[in-house]
């Protein structure tokens, strides 16, 4: 079996460093990337996307296609945002409830988070530990290749969210398929690291057109890790923050609590996974990999986190159709 991953960060108050994978199995690779497209035309007549207008089968407006070819990002929806912008981030969480309430196996992801309040400041020291934790457990969550697919996959692209500090990190971008590759994971990896914008846009206009549809496989992991921050960490009180936040939120809930739920209505298990890292507070006194890999067994979900409340709105998400 042959997959593909796609990766983002972000951090919460400096506390938690979160690392987002999105694992995509090569042969529904055009399903997916299809799926996220066609959510993007909003007219209720078709559901049909084409990137330019003039290829549109209703011939809708060509303002509309300009619009609805925003970047999905998690930290730009807010009630003032675009409304495709709210609402095309709203259809694609849809559609994760979907896929996984239809059993669809489309969707594959493991969400980490790094409690950098447990682990001695030193670990933390400069900028270049702070990236070395990174890789260190960036290299875990690829790992949940095995548990998700088994044995004997390979791994034919690894593509992270642009950021200079990895791309011009001394060992980032080869250590993990390295690793990998000599660990006896029975984990393949083909190539190093690769950094793709989260603007597609960027790639309509040079050689690379297939990026198109990677790029939008940033900005849907990124749209996953950052409404699952809001849920756990309350990382915001947007309101179409948490009105999408809400959708998910029955998901969310059953990954941190019955994560192993094997008859669960979501169908989440070996398919998505959330943890935190680690339990208990780790000091600094071995080398870092040393003692992180001792202590591996310290993943938790032990928080306590609530619903969203949605503040309502004159300007609901719901309001808005064309
Ligand atoms: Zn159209």
């Amino acid at each position: 079996m042959e997959i593909e991953i796609y990766s983002d960060e972000t951090f919460i108050n400096e506390k938690y460093m979160g690392i987002g994978c999105l694992f995509v199995p090569i042969h529904k690779k055009q399903e997916i990337a299809k799926y996220l497209s066609n959510l993007r035309c909003l007219n209720p007549k078709s559901h049909y996307w084409t990137w330019n207008f003039r290829d549109c089968p209703i011939k809708c407006r060509e303002e509309y296609h300009k619009n609805n070819n925003c970047e999905i990002h998690h930290a730009k929806i807010s009630k003032k945002a675009s409304h495709p912008r709210r609402t095309i981030s709203k259809k694609w969480i849809e559609f994760l409830i979907q896929n996984n309430k239809n059993n669809k196996e489309l969707i594959y992801f493991n969400i980490l988070y790094i409690d950098k309040s447990k682990l001695d400041d030193k670990f933390f020291g400069d900028k270049t530990i702070d990236d070395n934790v990174y890789n260190r457990f960036y290299r875990s969550s690829i790992k949940y290749t095995k548990f998700f697919f088994g044995n004997r996959v390979i791994i034919k692209n690894i593509f992270h969210d642009n950021s200079d500090n990895k791309e011009k990190h001394e060992y980032f971008p080869w250590h993990t398929s390295h690793r990998l590759n000599i660990d006896k994971t029975k984990i393949k990896v083909e190539n190093n690291i690769q950094f793709l914008d989260s603007d597609h846009k960027i790639y309509f206009s040079n050689d690379k057109s297939s990026y198109v549809f990677e790029s939008q496989f940033i900005q849907f992991i990124d749209l996953i890790l950052g409404v699952t921050s809001q849920i756990l960490f309350s990382s915001s009180n947007d309101s179409a923050k948490s009105e999408i936040a809400c959708i998910v939120y029955p998901l969310i809930e059953r990954l941190m609590k019955k994560p192993e739920n094997i008859n669960s209505s979501y169908n989440y298990f070996k398919k998505q996974n959330i943890s935190i890292f680690p339990k208990d507070e780790i000091n600094y006194s071995k080398t870092l990999d040393e003692k992180i890999q001792r202590e591996f067994g310290q993943f938790h979900r032990n928080i306590k986190f609530k619903k969203p409340d949605i503040i309502s709105d004159s300007e609901s998400l719901d309001k808005w159709f064309s």
